[in-house]
Formats: C-alpha cells, structure tokens, sequence
C-alpha cells in the first residue's frame, strides 16, 4: 500500500475531541510523585490533563512554562517545577492487515506495554521483545525505545506530531525521524517544538524471532508468546518494579568508543564486554563499567545503585535531587577515571524551569 494512502487513512483514524482541558488545580501545589517513576517529592504549579491535539494545543499557549509527560518513567523532576505539568491521554488504537503485514496505529497517550500486550493476544507479533517497557506510546519514539536486541524504529511506519508554534500537523517516516540509538530528531531538531499525537506500526506477518540476545538465546524453537513471557520473566527478576522501587529505567546510556580504545581497555581488564556497533566502533555496557568502578549496591543519602541492575538508580524513598546529581556525578567521575569513558544520562533530568544537564 502506498505510504500516503496508509498515512492518510491513520489521520482520521483517531478520535479528535474537541472538549475543554481537565485543569486540576490544588490549594497546595501539586505534587510530581504520580507523574514521575522515579518518584522524588517535588511538586509543581498546576497539572492539565489533555486529551486531544486541541487540547494540547489551547493549554501550551495558556501555560507557556510546560513539561509534557506520558508516563513519567523518563523524566526525573529534581527541584519543583516552577510550571505546569501537561499530561498526554491522547487515546485511541486501530487496525488492519493484508497479506503481508498487520498495520496498527495508536494514540500517543496509550500505554506502551498494554498495546503490546494486546498485539500479542491478537496474534499480531512482532513488539515481544519490548514487553514490560513502561511509559506511553508517544515516548517510544523519542528515545527509540530498546530491548534484547530490539529497537521500536524496526517497528514504525510514520510518526504523527503537531508543530506547537503553529499547530500544524506533520507525519515523519522512519528516515525524517532519525532513528539512533536512544536517540531521534525529537531530541534535537525537534525537542520542544513537536508533541507525538500517534504513531503508526507495521508488523510484517513474516519474519524471524529475535532471539540472539542474553538469556533468550537459551530458549528452544520459542513462539512469539514464549519469548513476551520470557523477556517478562526477566525483567521482573533484574529490574526493581517503579510501583515498589522508584526507579527510572537506565539511568545511563551504554557508551559507544573507538574500537583502538576499546581494545587497550580489553587488555587491561580481560573479560570486558563490547559489541560492534561498527568497524570502528564498539558498545561497553555501562552497568559493567559501572560494577567495576564499585557501585553496585552502594547508596547516597536516598538514593541506591540497584544491586542486581547498576544502572539503575533507585530512590530508596526518601531522596532528593540533590542525591541523584551526586551519586550520578560520583558515577561519572570514578568511570571517567578509571576507563577513560564518558557516561550520558538516558534519562531526562528536569529542573524549575526545565530539562537540565547534571
Ligand atoms: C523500570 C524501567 C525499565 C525501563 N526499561 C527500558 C528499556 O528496556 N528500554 C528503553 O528504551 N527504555 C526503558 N525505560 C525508559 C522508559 O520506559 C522509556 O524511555 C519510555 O519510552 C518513557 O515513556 P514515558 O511516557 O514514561 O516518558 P516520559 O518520561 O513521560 O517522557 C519522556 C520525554 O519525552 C517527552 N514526551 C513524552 N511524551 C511526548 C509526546 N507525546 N510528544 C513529545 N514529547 C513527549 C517528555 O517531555 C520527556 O522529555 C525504562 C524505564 C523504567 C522505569
């Protein structure tokens, strides 16, 4: 099918509401703690809830000082925010099929993991990888969401946004979005001036289980279930669940360095694990380097290094944004100086008046 007529038949696919912003507000501020997985007690001016483009649109323009959230699980609110949290419930999922592949379009604001729950019960395969990610649909994209071997790029026909100076809508394929590795053209020439409205998947009917990654390299002739079920399985046994531990995924991205200096870091410490991202460039997981600086397990004020997953930091349920700048900081300098590596966060980090850096 031709990608305009496939576009064209996702616009009008979703319902668009035109009804008024649920606005809360609250004699106290509003606390983030529901809006962040991470959880910290920081609180900001007022919460909007919106549920259409229009919606997002009238609330921008009304409260210029704004964080757009889906599900929080990336965003970690250091200091209160001195503006007003905008919250994407921009639903709506649909589907068709023909011979080949199954097309599925769905609201930014739906949930990642239940949309992939309910391709799976719907024979439509493909996301069993990327089971158990937590956040919303129309984060995916921002940071090309990945796991076991699995990018959610592999996935995307076209992504749906609204320009927010001009309220135009605008669909990106795969190649205008600029897909790398926890990264896109969200983050960079569009950061802040676009909100992902919906995004449209294709999942060919044929295609080859990934199973090449980790422990479901150990599974036999899986199906598709088998591997959801597997990767399930072990995420709930590496990774602390946000609603017990708050916790924002990897804090860390796993940094890329030069084949030359990967292979005199390999000779100084024999077993360092690495993966070809290219010729001249090879991939260190950061929660080794991260265990060999001493981390794992270790603890500032409220917030913990996870003793079975260091890249993950934890809030042991009392910390601030102060204990995350430092233990991250802590982190950074002691892989820094001990490999000559620099780590970047993965997460986003906001501040009073914004996304901050460390
Ligand atoms: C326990 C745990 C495990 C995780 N595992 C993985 C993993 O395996 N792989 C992986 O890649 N990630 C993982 N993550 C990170 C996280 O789940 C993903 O980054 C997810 O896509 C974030 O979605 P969200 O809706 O919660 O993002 P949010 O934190 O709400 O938003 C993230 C950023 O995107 C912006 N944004 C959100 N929605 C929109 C929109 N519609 N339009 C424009 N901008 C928007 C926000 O302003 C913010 O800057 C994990 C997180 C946790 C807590």
């Amino acid at each position: 099918m031709p990608i305009g007529l496939f576009s064209l038949l996702f616009n009008w696919s979703l319902p668009y509401h035109d009804d008024h912003s649920t606005v809360q507000r609250k004699c106290d501020m509003p606390s983030l703690q529901p809006y962040s997985t991470f959880g910290l007690s920081t609180s900001c001016n007022m919460v909007v809830n919106f549920s259409s483009a229009n919606e997002f649109i009238d609330a921008y323009r009304k409260f210029p000082i704004n964080y757009i959230v889906g599900g929080g699980s990336n965003s970690i609110f250091l200091e209160d925010f001195d503006g007003v949290l905008l919250v994407n419930n921009i639903k709506g999922i649909s589907h068709f099929d023909d011979d080949t592949h199954h097309y599925i379009s769905a609201g930014a604001g739906e949930n990642w993991h239940d949309l992939v729950s309910m391709c799976m019960q719907n024979g439509w395969y493909g996301f069993e990888n990327l089971a158990l990610i937590p956040g919303s649909v129309g984060a995916a994209p921002i940071q090309n969401i990945g796991a076991y071997g699995v990018e959610i790029n592999q996935f995307i026909e076209s992504v749906i946004a609204i320009m927010i100076d001009s309220g135009e809508q605008v669909r990106l394929t795969v190649n205008d979005c600029q897909f790398g590795y926890r990264d896109s053209i969200f983050k960079h020439d569009l950061a802040g001036k676009a909100l992902i409205t919906q995004v449209n998947f294709v999942l060919p009917k044929h295609y080859a289980l990934a199973t090449s990654y980790g422990e479901l390299a150990a599974l036999s002739t899986p199906s598709a279930f088998d591997v959801y079920n597997k990767v399930i399985e072990i995420r709930k046994s590496k990774l602390p669940d946000p609603a017990q531990l708050g916790n924002a995924g990897s804090f860390f991205k796993n940094p890329v360095i030069s084949k030359t200096h990967f292979d005199t870091l390999v000779s100084q410490y024999q077993g360092m694990p690495g993966y070809v991202v290219s010729p001249k460039l090879m991939k260190v997981p950061a929660a080794w380097l991260i265990d060999q600086a001493g981390f794992k397990g270790k603890a500032v004020n409220g917030v913990r290094c996870h003793p079975t997953q260091p890249l993950v930091l934890t809030n042991l349920g009392h910390a601030s944004g102060d204990d995350v700048r430092t233990m991250a900081t802590n982190i950074i300098t002691a892989v820094s100086n001990k490999f000559n590596v620099t780590l970047e966060p993965e997460v986003r980090l906001v501040g009073s008046q914004g996304l901050v850096s460390l």
